[in-house]
C-alpha cells in the first residue's frame, strides 16, 4: 500500500496519521473545534497532543486522508518532504515571571521564515524565553533561547537514540539577528549536509572549528571569540 500524500502511516501498517500545524503551540478555539469536528466526521480513535506541540488525528482510513487534510485547511501540516516539522515555543514573557525574551513572537516569526523550507533531513525547533529552557532549546535542531543579553542561538541538538546537546552558535543577539543567523546556519546545513543526515551527526562530522571558519566570521553580529 502506498502512503497517501502527506500522511505518516501507523505500527498497524494499515491506518495513518495526519498532524495539525500550530506554531509555538498556539490555537485558537475555532481551530480546536474544527479538529475536534473533523475527528468526530471521520470517527478519528485518537487525537494526540505530541510533544513538538501539534495534534496528531491519529488512525486514518486511507481513503479518509486527503478529505481530513481539506477539511483542516492550513491546519493541516502535510509529511511530504524532510522539512520542518514544528517550532515548538514556551510562553516566554506572554505570561511566565521568569521570562526575558518573547519566545511566542520569536516562535511565530521564525514558523514564517521557515515553513517552506525543505532539508536533507528533517527539523525541529524550540524556542524557549530564558535559560531555564522549557522550549527544549539544547536539544532541537534549531534551539532560539532568550537571555537578559538578548538571544542565543543553538544548533545541531538531538534528543533521539544519540542524544546530543546543540552547539551555541551565537550568544546576546537582537531578534532579528537570531533569526538571520538560525536561517543562515540552516542554509549551510542545507548546502552541506548528506541527503537523511541529522543536524546532529552533521555538527559531529563537520564541526565547529569548520563552521566558524566558513559561516559565522561572515556575520558581522557575531562576536567569535564568545562562540563555544
Ligand atoms: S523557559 Fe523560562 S520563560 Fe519559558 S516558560 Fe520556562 S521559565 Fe518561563
Amino acid at each position: 500500500m502506498t502512503n497517501p500524500t502527506g500522511a505518516i502511516r501507523q505500527r498497524d501498517g494499515m491506518t495513518f496519521a495526519v498532524v495539525t500545524r500550530m506554531p509555538a503551540g498556539i490555537v485558537t478555539p475555532a481551530d480546536l473545534e474544527k479538529v475536534a469536528k473533523v475527528a468526530r466526521t471521520y470517527r478519528v480513535p485518537m487525537l494526540k497532543v505530541t510533544s513538538g506541540q501539534r495534534i496528531a488525528l491519529v488512525g486514518l482510513q486511507p481513503g479518509d486522508v486527503q478529505k481530513v487534510m481539506d477539511e483542516l485547511g492550513p491546519l493541516a501540516k502535510p509529511e511530504t518532504a524532510p522539512c520542518v516539522k514544528f517550532v515548538q515555543a514556551c510562553i516566554g514573557t506572554e505570561m511566565c515571571r521568569y521570562g526575558n525574551q518573547d519566545a511566542i513572537g520569536m516562535a511565530r516569526a521564525v514558523d514564517e521564515r521557515f515553513k517552506d523550507k525543505t532539508f536533507p533531513a528533517k527539523i525541529k525547533i524550540g524556542v524557549s524565553g530564558c535559560p531555564r529552557c522549557c522550549g527544549e532549546s539544547h536539544t532541537r535542531d534549531i534551539g532560539i533561547m532568550g537571555t537578559n543579553k538578548g538571544w542565543t542561538v543553538l544548533f545541531g541538538g538531538n534528543a533521539g537514540t544519540r542524544p546530543r546537546f546543540a552547539d551555541i552558535i551565537a550568544r546576546d543577539l537582537s531578534a532579528a539577528d537570531a533569526l538571520d543567523c538560525a536561517v543562515r546556519v540552516s542554509e549551510y546545513y542545507r548546502a552541506h549536509a548528506k541527503a537523511h543526515e541529522r543536524t546532529a551527526r552533521f555538527m559531529e562530522r563537520v564541526g565547529m572549528e569548520t563552521l566558524k571558519s566558513e559561516l559565522l566570521t561572515l556575520l558581522p553580529y557575531i562576536q567569535i571569540e564568545k562562540v563555544n
